[in-house]
């Protein structure tokens, strides 16, 4: 006998509840299966494995993560239960990232509240202070996540700076080292010198920002020695060139004093004169040369372009091709150095203007022009960056970019949607060298040691080898480790190897990564495709190829690529499509929706718009449905259980074992029977289908009108009848009804659970008396089709008395029929394959009921002075003569005929109008002309009733 539920649908109070339980339960904890096991599992389909992208560890919960999130736990709930019966088992593995900007900026910020710094603190302080952070604040999104009842293994929790994560991460670059792929550089990088690191191209933004152009002239120096400028300084000549003059255009003026030289086109005709000659260096006074490059373009600015290699990529490049020097002018703050002679100690903003107004007196100023720049901006600070040299480690790409275009390409990994597969090629066939130092103190700092004496570097060997204690060059002990840290990408990019095991994979150490790599789909969204996805795949093919298969043999590509399906989510904007940003103001915070509404009525609202590259506009009027949705299915279990506690008292019970799989009745079960289990069958088939396929909303949607309508409308509504619990009652008949009822409702709590966990799961223990056979509803077995979906002839029934109920039900409603008074109907009679009229003759108490008919009359022909109204096959008559006004249904009569001859118009309009025709697909047309006869059919019939009831009155 099921518990009571408490009368009202309280989603506060259960869901606390449940969510406290499935952490404590372990419930979704996954061991790896034993070694034949996990044979076994790979021969009949892997266990379904899926990575939460990590987030930050400084991160609060928002609303891409929660469709990221309601995504992941539907997919990981509904392979678990999929597979409940074979053990096939579901893997969702959590997790934090160090995300080293972020996190060293937070301390920071706190620190400077303290008037302290982390300068001040010293590393290893400054170090264990961010640790302290994190054990205090670390876990708040992972805390929200187990409110929200998300399904993750929470034993298997990590973060990327636990032990045997950083070991992965060493062993990787070590390996990298030994394989030649990693070197140091001298290299233009991001700078940002607020957060005193170099970062990478993907963390800078571009703004456009209205600056300047100057133009400054650089004296030519003459054979004799002489700079020529000198003699005319003060002469103010504006032509771009003159005997004195080279005039060099730049955005930067103070990136002058790095300047090595000046590059012209060659065969550019006005500076043909200075090929070979020296220029001078204001301010600084160095001797620079005219070089000839055809890289430069003569359209822009002067076409004579000043070359600071350290401090331009092009200019960079530039320097390496005539074998100029590279002369660094300011320090990691973004201050002039000594390098920069007058200027030494200024800030680069405060030495622009001082060196351009020095220019201006000095009459070396040729002139200023507006210009809108695209200015780079550090992505976590929105500093300015300075594009600036400095020696960096970098992995050489190319090999490992190789390998993962491959697995790609041979389809060993899919993309949803499938765009993104040709935005993936388009980056991988343009990347880059990937620089993987950071000048940070929280993160893996670079496993490289350098020596004071002999300046070489050592590395140590693979395989966990202990740190080095001496030069391994020249034996010196004067060895200290590199201070720079890995990109926060490096550990990230290794986490499906990483977490798995890798690089420990002994004998005994492997069931894990034998169980789970690759694993089975990774959801995430756009903007970390090239940060982290690709990374992943690059890292993952490189890394695992070594690792042999459980057998031994050679591991493929297919089984070293880290994923088998990319699946990438859409972005969750405002109810009007706008993008949620701070400054709008129109940001939508999960948890207060949630509070306000429940978790399973978010969820739902989510899932039932999610679908592979569509965007969301969250509404919250849609949540308030959703939770009218749940309120609804409460109510059901309430009439359920009260129908449940009365068959008991006359000994009719429900077998609990006769629930758990999916319903079936035999072909002499009562019409709504067969239907309501068709129903759910052919519903179940079409979740799992949709679900296949990512596309969220058609499940959900599916699930909803299954359960609103098809049985709480109706299916409840047509079992009353057979619920008879009185002393004649005949039991056998009672009990496959209740049995039927309880056994759809059970199935139906299964097939909704994964996208409202929390409800189904305090209904289904309700259900069981809190004996249930499984710990959790989220272990039993997902509704999977069986034959009875092809029970179409009873689906057809169906509808057909369903259109004919609906259709008396308005009618009632038009002849404003009291609610309690049975009328008496008339139908003409009808043929049709499903039975026609007989379907109603043989269900007449059921028709009878659920439309409020004291008696029902078959006719053969229509008598002329009734108002018929047509439904489907058929025609009926709603006989309420006695009370019928005469004129109110003329006017309502008029008024309908109008509203055809109104849509006739436009459909004849529209389908007349060539233009429309040649662009409309062809279902519309066929739609419209469909609409069409339908609205004449349905004007004709409403004009004939119209003048019956002129001739009858
Ligand atoms: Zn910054
Ligand atoms: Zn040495």
């Amino acid at each position: 006998m099921p518990h009571d539920l408490p009368k009202a649908y309280d989603p506060a109070d259960l869901e606390d509840h449940w969510a406290e339980y499935w952490v404590r339960e372990n419930l979704f904890a996954q061991p790896a299966p034993g070694a034949d096991a996990a044979t076994q599992s790979r021969l009949n389909g892997q266990t379904f494995t899926i990575l939460l992208p990590p987030p930050n560890v400084t991160g609060r919960l928002h609303m891409g993560h929660m469709l990221n999130q309601t995504e992941m736990d539907i997919l990981s709930r509904w392979h678990r239960m999929s597979g409940a019966k074979s053990g096939r088992g579901a893997l969702w593995l959590p997790g934090t990232d160090h995300a080293g900007i972020a996190t060293q900026m937070m301390v920071e910020r706190q620190l400077l509240a303290e008037g302290s710094s982390r300068q001040e603190l010293g590393r290893e302080a400054f170090v264990e202070r961010v640790w302290e952070w994190k054990r205090h604040y670390g876990g708040a999104i992972l805390d929200q996540m187990k409110r929200l009842g998300a399904s993750v293994d929470w034993q298997r929790e990590y973060f990327t700076m636990d032990d045997n994560l950083s070991g992965a991460v060493r062993e990787a670059f070590v390996r990298l080292h030994e394989q030649n792929l990693i070197y140091r550089g001298a290299y233009i990088v991001n700078w940002c010198p607020r957060c005193q690191t170099a970062i990478s191209d993907l963390e800078v933004f571009h703004e456009e920002q209205k600056g300047h152009l100057w133009e400054i002239r650089y004296p030519v120096i003459e054979n004799d020695g002489n700079d020529t400028g000198e003699f005319l300084a003060g002469a103010h000549d504006n032509r771009s060139s003159s005997l004195g003059w080279l005039t060099v255009a730049t955005t930067r003026p103070e990136t002058m004093l790095g300047d090595v030289a000046v590059a012209i086109h060659p065969e550019d005709e006005r500076y043909l004169h200075l090929h070979g000659k020296k220029l001078r260096l204001p301010f600084v006074g160095r001797e620079i040369p005219v070089i000839l490059d055809e890289w430069v373009s003569r359209d822009f600015g002067t076409g004579a372009v000043k070359v600071t290699p350290a401090h331009d990529p092009n200019d960079f490049a530039l320097g390496e091709r005539h074998h100029l020097p590279s002369i660094n002018v300011m320090d990691s703050e973004g201050k002039i150095n000594a390098e920069g002679g007058p200027f030494a100690g200024l800030d680069r903003y405060v030495a622009r203007k001082k060196i351009v107004a020095d220019l201006e007196e000095q009459g070396l100023l040729a002139g200023i022009k507006d210009h809108t720049n695209n200015v780079g901006h550090c992505d976590r600070c929105k500093t300015v960056v300075e594009p600036r040299l400095s020696t960096q480690w970098f992995i050489k790409i190319q090999p490992l970019a190789d390998k993962a275009k491959a697995a790609v390409r041979e389809k060993h990994i899919r993309f949803t949607p499938e765009m993104y597969e040709k935005t993936y090629f388009e980056w991988m066939e343009n990347i880059h060298d990937w620089c993987i130092s950071r000048q940070l103190w929280w993160g893996h700092r670079i496993p490289a040691w350098h020596c004071a004496k002999c300046r070489k570097i050592t590395v140590p060997a693979p395989n966990m080898s202990p740190d080095p204690t001496v030069c391994e060059h020249c034996g010196s002990d004067k060895i200290t480790q590199e201070t720079d840290v890995l990109d926060t990408w490096f550990s990230s990019g290794l986490l499906p190897v990483s977490v798995f095991g890798w690089p420990n994979l002994t004998e005994k150490n492997r069931t894990d990564f034998d169980a789970f790599y690759p694993t089975s789909l990774l959801v995430t969204g756009f903007d970390i495709l090239f940060f982290w996805v690709a990374r992943m795949i690059m890292l993952g093919c490189w890394f695992a190829q070594d690792v042999p298969m459980p057998d031994g043999s050679p591991r493929s590509l297919a089984d070293s690529a880290p994923f088998r399906e990319v699946y990438i989510h859409a972005l969750v904007r405002d109810a009007n499509r706008e993008k949620m940003s701070k400054t709008k103001g129109n940001v939508i915070d999960p948890i207060e929706i949630v509070k306000q509404y429940g978790t399973d009525a978010v969820r739902f609202t989510l899932a039932s718009m999610a679908s592979p590259g569509t965007d969301i506009a969250f509404n919250v009027a849609r949540t308030e449905g959703y939770r009218a949705f749940a309120n609804k299915i409460w109510n059901a279990a309430r009439f359920l259980f009260m129908n449940v506690d009365r068959a008991a008292e006359i000994g009719i019970t429900v077998d609990p074992a006769a629930l758990g799989g999916m319903p079936s009745v035999g072909a002499d079960a009562p019409l709504e029977a067969r239907w309501i289990v068709a129903e759910l069958h052919a519903t179940a088939a079409k979740v799992n289908a949709a679900l296949e396929i990512y596309r969220y909303d058609d499940a959900a949607n599916t699930i909803y009108q299954f359960f609103w309508g098809s049985f709480c409308d109706w299916y409840l509504e047509i079992v009353k009848l057979r619920l008879d619990f009185s002393e004649t009652a005949d039991k056998a008949q009672t009990k496959a009804a209740l049995t039927t009822l309880v056994q759809v409702f059970e199935a139906a709590l299964r097939l909704l659970s994964p996208f409202m966990p929390f409800i189904t799961e305090e209904i289904w223990h309700a259900l069981y008396d809190g004996n249930p056979p499984e710990k959790s509803i989220a272990l039993a077995s997902y509704p999977k089709s069986g034959a009875e979906t092809a029970d179409v002839q009873t689906l057809f029934k169906m509808y057909e008395l369903q259109g004919i109920i609906s259709r008396i039900r308005t009618r009632r409603k038009e002849l404003n029929v009291p609610e309690k008074v049975a009328v008496p109907v008339k139908i003409l009679e009808w043929a049709s394959p499903t039975g026609g009229s007989k379907i109603v003759e043989d269900n007449l108490r059921l028709v009878k009921k659920l439309a409020q008919i004291s008696e029902i009359e078959f006719v053969a022909q229509k008598q002329d002075h009734l108002v018929w109204s047509s439904v489907g096959p058929t025609d009926v008559v709603v006989v309420y003569e006695a009370q019928i006004d005469v004129a109110a249904e003329r006017e309502r009569l008029a008024k309908e005929i109008a509203k055809h001859e109104k849509n006739l118009i436009s459909a004849e309009r529209q389908l007349g109008n060539e233009s429309f025709l040649a662009k409309a697909p062809a279902q519309v047309v066929e739609g419209l002309k469909k609409q069409q006869s339908e609205t004449r059919l349905l004007l004709e019939k409403a004009r004939g009733a119209l003048e019956n009831l002129n001739k009858d009155n």
